[in-house]
């Protein structure tokens, strides 16, 4: 059986992250490597590896991710604009496979992505 993956482990507390918010359904933490002055990754403490691997049943938690990243955002003061960014397989440039949306802000981000 695969290990847990960097981002379950976060989830339980195996590897220390700057957890900005939590519910029973998700887990918000400052990214590692940040590419904005706000960067936070809000993920699903269910394991889902990315959204080709979501099902129609995980349409809610999806909506419910978004709401957190649209509060995150009020939080830390994003009223500028913030992109939301979610990688998905090798193409996509997605790195950890557990679903993530990254949230940007505090700058203004160019256009299109690389
Ligand atoms: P992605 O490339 O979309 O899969 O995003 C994965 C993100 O996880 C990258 O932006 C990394 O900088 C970030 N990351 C990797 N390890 C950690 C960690 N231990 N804590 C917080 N963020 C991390």
């Amino acid at each position: 059986m695969a290990g847990k993956t960097l981002f379950k482990r976060i989830i339980d507390r195996e590897i220390p992250a700057d957890i900005v918010y939590e519910d029973d359904l998700s887990l918000a933490f400052r990214d590692i490597n940040p590419q904005a002055p706000v960067h936070i990754l809000v993920i699903p403490k269910q394991e889902i590896a990315s959204l080709a691997d979501a099902g129609d049943e995980d349409g809610a938690l999806l909506g419910h991710l978004l709401l957190v990243v649209r509060n995150l955002a009020r939080e830390q003061g994003l009223a500028n604009g913030f992109r939301t960014v979610l990688n998905t397989g090798g193409h996509g440039g997605q790195t950890v496979p557990h679903l993530h949306f990254h949230l940007l802000g505090k700058r203004a981000l160019s256009w299109p992505p690389g």
